[in-house]
């Protein structure tokens, strides 16, 4: 019985023209074989399952391959041959988690001085290399600031800036990026051709999303996937087996804003709940779902015609307050021992958010407010500048006399009043205002 070979391994890029979209690296380390500039360290930094040590074998590959062709290895000769399978004893690969002790770089070093079998070239892959303590960081050092001519290093990591920085200066480093959701996308759609199985593109789609940038994550989910299910495979099997969310959810609490149905949230939240979702894993889509309606409002085309409807049910004010609120909540939800209740309150504040006035409108309210008793002036109080019948003009520049703080003769003319309680009135209302944004003020005024 031949064994099963994972997505992830079986696709795995066996030359730099397969490896997926970072172009501008593959080229410099081509050049470097090319030109005879290869240097002793590099240091591959990105997110999981951006083909960190895959680049690295693919160096090594071409660095100990006996025919390369036009900078590609040939993946025939046994150097490569043995570098594929994993049993090479010139390219040596470290877990740097699980090895991560002065010991075991210790050990390294004893071994640096040996030529390697085959010619060519002895290489260390240090993944994970962050993880090394202090102590076996600085025996590393000792190592890089001299290393035999035929040895070279490749170090990958997720968080470069845990490396040590007299690691980092002795490195060329290469920052992989994060890989769209439409390429990879379009990967797995050309991997379920390459295995002749039937996948909806709604359910590549999904998994693209859900994969946030990292190919090894896609193609994990898709294994899964074929596993779960027979073809042809829809959207609603990756819904249902992989415990993904359907954006109908979300859709349904727009629907519920608009409708101001307040028994949705209670509704949505035990389709969730039921659903075995992961809350973080929920609030990150649901939070990804009102970004994409904030930029269906600000002009761009969103993925799904369905958005433009959506984008309807909020104004930009609510969809911004809404964004901010979500990533507050993201971080309480993390530390609550009460998650239901804490997604029920989440969808109840979204659904009552859209009774709330945003405080711009309530300014200008209370600005206009103002404005409105300004222009009939002394509506209330009589005490007012008297009215003399003659000569109007004259009446406009009185005021400007009465500017001085302190009156030199006792006042002739009562001082303006008026303004200052209308002031005093007006600031403890914007102080309540403050206050009560959260509640609904439509009535009030
Ligand atoms: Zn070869």
């Amino acid at each position: 019985m031949s064994t099963y070979q994972v997505i992830a391994k079986k696709f795995r890029p066996k030359k730099f023209s397969e490896v997926f979209e970072q172009e501008a690296i593959v080229q410099t380390i081509k050049n470097a074989i090319r030109l005879n500039k290869v240097g002793h360290a590099y240091l591959f930094c990105g997110t999981r399952g951006t083909g960190k040590t895959t680049l690295a074998r693919l160096f090594s590959k071409a660095l100990n391959c006996e025919k390369l062709e036009e900078g590609e290895p040939c993946n025939s000769c046994p150097s490569c041959l043995e570098i594929t399978s994993g049993h090479s004893l010139d390219v040596i690969e470290i877990d740097g988690a699980s090895n991560r002790g002065i010991d075991d770089i210790r050990q390294l070093n004893e071994t640096v001085g040996y030529a390697p079998s085959k010619g060519g070239y002895k290489v260390y892959i240090i993944d994970e290399v962050h993880m090394l303590t202090k102590e076996a960081f600085n025996a590393l050092l000792k190592t890089l600031e001299e290393p035999p001519s035929h040895v070279i290093f490749f170090f990958a990591t997720t968080e470069p800036h845990k490396v040590l920085p007299t690691i980092l200066s002795r490195c060329q480093r290469f920052d992989l990026h994060r890989i769209t959701a439409e390429k990879i996308e379009a990967k797995l759609s050309s991997i379920v051709k390459a295995l002749d199985v039937s996948v909806e593109k709604g359910a590549l789609e999904l998994i693209a999303s859900h994969a946030e940038g990292s190919l090894r994550d896609a193609e994990s989910l898709l294994d899964q996937l074929l596993c779960y299910e027979e073809p042809p495979i829809t959207r609603d099997h990756a819904i249902k087996n992989l415990g993904l969310i359907s954006t109908d959810l979300f859709f349904k609490l727009d629907k519920a804003v608009k409708e101001r149905d307040f028994s949705a949230p209670f509704t949505l939240s035990e389709t969730i709940y039921q659903s075995g979702c992961h809350l973080q894993h929920f609030l990150e889509s649901l939070a990804n779902h009102f970004r994409t309606i904030a930029m269906t409002q600000m002009g761009e085309s969103p993925p799904d015609a369905a958005y433009h409807e959506a984008a309807k049910c909020y104004t930009k004010h609510h969809t911004l307050a809404i964004l901010d609120y979500l990533i507050d909540a993201m971080e309480k939800g993390q530390k609550t021992p009460f998650k239901r209740i804490h997604l029920e309150i989440i969808l109840l504040h979204i659904v009552r958010g859209s009774q709330n006035i945003p405080i711009e409108s309530l300014v200008e309210r209370l600005e206009n407010l103002k404005g409105e008793k300004k222009t009939p002036l002394p509506p209330t109080l009589e005490a007012a500048p008297p009215p003399p019948s003659s000569s109007a003009p004259e009446k406009e520049e009185e005021p400007v006399e009465e500017v001085p703080f302190f009156p030199k003769t006792p006042s002739k003319t009562p001082l303006p009043t008026v303004n200052i309680e209308q002031k005093i009135k007006h600031d403890q209302v914007m102080r309540f205002a403050s206050v009560e944004l959260n509640g609904s003020l439509r009535d009030r005024f």
